[in-house]
């Protein structure tokens, strides 16, 4: 028995040997670059490109879309019944071609890393913003299972795991299913927008929702459509407050104009 453990033991370590050096082979032929100047850069955007990035100061109310600064808690317009399920929406970073460039690497081109950037940056915000004082967890948004399986990850979640890490706060991942396949939205206008994902989102574990409150996580937020479904359905289970953070913020006419 001993001998076959060590067997094994050193064939292991002898298969992480090659993947070392077939991974420094690899870095060998194609070092890893900033996704923006193209320099090299262990990091998926160099330190001096992630200084040069804009970053917003403040939320937005949803149904007035007056700016909400970091420093208090809820629209000075009072919003918050009927028909709002958010409180308010947090764009980390304005709508221009950087971020742009960036949000596209990660949807559709597998970039996962800058999941990892924003989510970072993402955590700093909740961490330090009196915004986020009475939220107890990141709800990313759920893809379909199918769609899930087929692109292998969740942008959402990936932001949100890197987002807990420097806020402290959980991530839950399986209390909100999508449960319908929705189409794309970044064809559809705001109305159809709301149509398209009616009814798509249950909360499967309301145990973990009642009482508590809630930050949903999406790469971007457009006309908020999705985000405030969800919303709706963490408060039919019970849910206290729910606000939202993404990367960024497009019009209808720029998501629709870059596919984003
Ligand atoms: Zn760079
Ligand atoms: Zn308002």
């Amino acid at each position: 028995m001993q001998d076959e453990f060590s067997d094994r033991e050193r064939s292991n370590s002898l298969i992480d040997l090659l993947k070392t050096i077939w991974r420094d082979f690899i870095d060998f032929l194609f070092p890893p670059s900033c996704q923006l100047c193209g320099k090299f850069s262990e990091k998926v955007v160099c330190d001096e490109c992630a200084n040069a990035l804009e970053t917003l100061d403040a939320g937005y109310c949803p149904v007035c879309e007056r700016k909400i600064p970091a420093d208090i808690k809820l629209c000075p317009g009072g919003h918050h019944d009927g028909d709002n399920y958010i409180d308010f929406v947090r764009p980390l970073a304005p709508f221009d071609s950087p971020h742009r460039e960036l949000i596209h690497l990660l949807k559709y081109s597998g970039v996962v890393d800058v999941a990892k950037f924003f989510g970072e940056k993402i955590g700093e915000i909740v961490r330090n913003e009196l915004h986020f004082s009475d939220y107890d967890a990141f709800i990313p948004v759920p893809l379909h299972k199918n769609r899930h399986r087929e692109r292998r990850y969740n942008q959402a979640e990936l932001i949100a795991e890197a987002a807990s890490k420097r806020a402290k706060l959980p991530v839950l991942k399986d209390v909100v299913v999508r449960v319908r396949h929705t189409k794309s939205q970044t064809k559809l206008s705001a109305n159809e927008r709301r149509a398209n994902v009616r009814g798509a989102f249950a909360v499967v574990k309301p145990d973990e929702v009642a009482g508590r409150s809630f930050i949903v996580v999406d790469d971007v937020v457009t006309t908020g459509a999705t985000t405030s479904e969800i919303a709706k359905e963490l408060r039919k289970a019970g849910a206290k407050n729910v606000c939202a953070i993404c990367i960024a913020h497009p019009t209808r006419d720029e998501s629709k104009r870059y596919s984003i």
